[in-house]
């Protein structure tokens, strides 16, 4: 391709994103909304369900403390720890519950994958940054709170690329 009309296809492609609303937000007054709870797996089907990879929820009620989602970051990132609660759950006799280290967590997501228990999801929250490594290490009862997510700007995507609303 010759310089000018290599400058040619530039301008062009420069004009036509002229009147294309700015992709760009203005975080953290405008929040990007997901689509879905977050990442999910059903271990009856095997199959997972599509969604953000954020922060952990942890369903306390359903939690064996079987450890297998501890076993399942080990090569991972290391991210969970199994520690003890104080709260008492006829299925879970040893009482334990995953922690998990968001400093260490890269979001993969096979902890939930390898829950056979539907006790361990994902959500939409993204938003963990910490002034303190031990902030960012959350235990079982902040694990179990439904994050409260204010996103609203929506992504529409057309023939003409992405905007958001
Ligand atoms: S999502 Fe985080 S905690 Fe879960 S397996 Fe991956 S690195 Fe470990
Ligand atoms: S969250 Fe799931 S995999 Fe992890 S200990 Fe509890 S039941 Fe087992």
């Amino acid at each position: 391709m010759g310089t000018a009309s290599g400058i040619i296809k530039a301008l062009n492609s420069g004009i036509k994103h002229i009147a294309i609303k700015r992709f760009t937000l203005r975080y953290p007054e405008e929040k990007l909304k997901f689509v879905g709870d977050g990442y999910q797996f059903d271990p009856v089907s095997g199959v997972g369900v599509a969604g953000l990879k954020g922060r952990h929820i942890l369903f306390h009620d359903k939690c064996t403390g079987c450890q297998l989602c501890s076993i399942a970051c080990e090569g991972i990132a290391e991210a969970i720890s199994m520690v003890k609660v104080n709260e008492k759950w006829k299925q879970n006799k040893k009482s334990i519950m995953p922690q998990i280290d968001y400093g260490k967590c890269v979001f993969c997501g096979l902890c939930v994958d390898a829950c056979p228990f539907y006790a361990l999801y994902m959500t939409n929250d993204y938003e963990l940054s910490s002034f303190s490594k031990e902030g960012l290490i959350y235990t079982p009862a902040q694990l179990q709170v439904k994050p409260n997510i204010e996103q609203d700007a929506e992504i529409k995507i057309d023939d003409r690329g992405a905007t958001h609303g």
